[in-house]
């Protein structure tokens, strides 16, 4: 069997059904991980502790036991704290770091115990491949090397979730954890062929997350469809007390829509019957190649044949949000990052006179170059003089931004565009100049800056390369983004294509 091909809701059948076994689909994807080293998808494996967490989904399945997840393998984003496994970030400054407690996320999919009585029982593969400290927009920045795209390994699997999403894309994993804080779920996903969800600010726990920029970061699901994101977002969300800013009412069935149509009222013959989709013209404007054009453009007339109506809609401060993001992500690192100083975090340099001299050659030796760079920004713009010029005017800007958003809600129910403005670029092509990579966000920054779901769906390719659109919803509408998405991807088979260098 190539179970590698199956979503997650296909093994869940299969492991119901007893044709697999929790631990032969374990072994039967680190012997995939093994074979498939040149990604450079994965960070750490520990096939052991793999095994013996397959073993005891077995149990709990023989036991009568088993939850929806229960038994199926999942790879988790080495941002997350793990528990037997390093936890990095990607970063010369972590490695080696073992974590002494499971992120929320991790908790959750992971085991159940008496202290994670909730746990969903999924297997844990091993830690996926990054953007050091999560920044990054084409997985070039680990310090642990690029992740290659399964799709053309000359090039960029994206970022900052490249390993989660070529983990996926190259079948080392049935499905994988991701965080997005201006684009790294949705952005490597397209790149790579897949279905990301970055759900509303709030509804997944940032408990254990290596911060980034936190009123930013969010973590959400890599998947192959629409389905098996819901199925994962259902597990990884819940109300949780040790993050100040988790909803309160996060835990819910993000897949109740799935099958429904649109207007459940309605006796219409077309499921999307009812359903109103903006394009954003400064979405489709200069700097959008021609073929994510075009693909973008036949996606959304697919959910037109399904019955939705098409309406213009305009987002005018589009633009803005590069420099409001990279005023404000950087403003958040430079903070989050002070604990990495050789003392309370992090590598520690061998030789130094004193303490200043012992923070700096620890942090100069510890943090790679695009780190470095959002900490001078960062701590720029926050200093005196500059704070009220920089950081408070991006502040309200990213209020504008998210009027903006709330404004074209008042003409549709969904907003559909690009995800990027072209398909995977080639491995170093952009990589020299750090504002050419920057433009790679324009499509996703604003999302995050509002604190809105959205998603990224296959629907084209060009070059070979896939291609994904993008789907925006209103704040807490996940179930309806993943309920389109899942619609779509009942009449087109996009995201079913596998690369031909994995197969
Ligand atoms: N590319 C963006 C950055 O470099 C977004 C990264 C992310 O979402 N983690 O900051």
């Amino acid at each position: 069997m190539n179970w590698h091909q199956s979503p997650i809701s296909m093994l869940a059948k299969a492991l119901e059904a007893k044709e697999v076994s929790s631990t032969e689909l374990a072994s039967y994807f680190l012997s995939r991980i093994k074979a498939g080293k040149r990604w450079n998808a994965y960070l750490d494996i520990n096939p052991g502790l793999t095994l013996e967490q397959a073993s005891l989904a077995d149990e709990l399945r023989a036991a009568g036991k088993a939850g929806k997840l229960t038994g199926i393998p999942v790879a988790h984003k080495d941002v997350f704290v793990t528990r037997g496994w390093k936890s990095t970030a990607a970063s010369k400054m972590l490695t080696d770091y073992q974590s002494p407690f499971d992120a929320a996320v991790v908790e959750r999919l992971g085991m159940p115990s008496e202290h994670n009585p909730h746990g969903a029982g999924m297997v844990c593969l091993g830690k996926a491949n990054m953007d050091e400290f999560a920044m990054g927009s084409s997985n070039e920045n680990s310090a642990f090397g690029a992740v290659l795209n399964p799709w053309n390994s000359e090039c960029v699997a994206g970022g900052s979730s490249g390993g989660s999403a070529a983990a996926v894309a190259a079948g080392l994993a049935p499905i994988a954890t991701g965080t997005d804080t201006g684009g790294s779920i949705r952005q490597p996903a397209a790149l790579c062929g897949l279905t990301g969800i970055k759900p509303s600010y709030g509804r997944v726990s940032r408990y254990g997350m290596i911060a980034y920029a936190s009123s930013l970061d969010q973590a959400g699901p890599i998947g192959k469809t629409a389905e098996d994101c819901a199925l994962l977002l259902s597990a990884m969300s819940f109300h949780d007390p040790r993050d100040s800013t988790s909803l309160a009412d996060s835990g819910e069935d993000y897949g109740r829509y799935l099958n429904a149509a649109w207007d459940a009222s309605g006796a219409a013959a077309k499921p999307l019957h009812g359903l109103r989709i903006g394009l954003p013209s400064e979405f489709f404007a200069e700097g959008l190649s021609n073929a994510v054009a075009k693909s973008v453009q036949a996606g959304a007339n697919q959910l037109q044949e399904l019955g939705a109506t098409l309406v213009e809609v305009s987002l005018p401060k589009t633009k803005l949000s590069i420099p409001v993001y990279y005023v404000l992500a950087p403003a958040e690192a430079s903070s989050n990052l002070s604990r990495f100083d050789g003392v309370r975090y992090g590598h520690r340099a061998s030789e130094y006179r004193d303490l200043s001299e012992m923070y700096k050659r620890s942090r100069t030796e510890g943090f790679g170059a695009e780190v470095k760079r959002r900490i001078l920004i960062g701590s720029y713009v926050l200093s005196h003089g500059y704070y009220d010029a920089y950081y408070l005017q991006a502040q309200r800007i990213r209020r504008i931004i998210a009027a903006d958003f709330q404004a074209a809600f008042s003409k549709c129910d969904l907003i559909l565009g690009p995800v990027t403005p072209d398909v995977a670029w080639k491995l170093g092509e952009k990589s020299k100049d750090p504002l050419q990579m920057y433009l790679a966000d324009i499509y996703t920054l604003s999302t995050n800056l509002a604190g809105l779901p959205a998603m990224s769906v296959p629907c084209g390719f060009s070059q070979n390369l896939p291609i994904g659109m993008q789907l925006i919803g209103n704040y807490f509408s996940e179930a309806r983004l993943l309920q389109i998405a899942h619609q779509f991807q009942q009449t087109t088979d996009w995201h079913l294509r596998q690369p031909s260098e994995v197969l």
